[in-house]
């Protein structure tokens, strides 16, 4: 029976990579994945894209109001498995329409994605997925103290860390840098600003 996974992680958590090795091995068995990502996320326009030099134009790029199932059903059933890349970014409703595919289609769902954003808030796509996912999985990074990074953090150029990010955050298109934390890091860097 098909599953939902959610895999999630902070940034830098090899998770596009990992989606595109799924990719790679279903296309090796002669079968097809199709990769979703959501339009909302315009990092690397219609590819995804990982820091490892491996990249992919995606089959679709799912827009705010379309339904995941309605298009996916346009797919089926030349199709073995669906593979979401950024899914913190998709609404609950596509959420739920993703799961309408695991049962209705019988087809795996791989939805990768964060699990909290900058603010250490979850978003609608992530919340949603913690609650309905038949499969929950962790993929882990380390902080710069070699513990396990669970916080998404933007730095300024000078080191600081700046608290209060706005709704839509754009890697590597503004001049900030990105960094996975552990808790205890994140709060010492918090700490700092409030010395200042
Ligand atoms: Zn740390």
């Amino acid at each position: 029976m098909a599953k939902l996974y959610f895999r999630y992680g902070a940034m830098w958590s090899g998770k596009t990579a990992q989606l595109l090795m799924v990719a790679f091995n279903y296309q090796e068995k002669g079968q097809r994945a199709v990769i979703i990502k959501p339009a909302l996320d315009i990092k690397w326009e219609n590819r995804v894209s990982t820091r490892i030099w491996l990249e992919k134009d995606v089959d679709v790029l799912a827009g705010e109001e379309d339904d995941i199932f309605q298009i996916i059903q346009s797919f089926f059933p030349l199709l073995n498995c669906v593979l979401v890349d950024e899914a913190q970014f998709l609404s609950a409703r596509q959420i739920d329409q993703l799961q309408q595919v695991v049962i209705q289609l019988n087809l795996p769902v791989i939805a990768y994605g964060l699990r909290c954003d900058g603010n250490q808030e979850s978003r609608s796509g992530s919340c949603r997925l913690l609650e309905i996912a038949d499969k929950i999985e962790e993929l882990k990074t380390m902080c710069e103290c070699w513990n396990k990074a669970t916080m998404n953090c933007r730095f300024d150029r000078e080191g600081s860390l700046i608290l209060g990010w706005e709704k839509i955050l754009i890697d590597g298109m503004s001049d900030v840098v990105y960094r996975s934390l552990c808790p205890r890091c994140w709060m010492s860097y918090k700490e700092k600003l409030s010395d200042e």
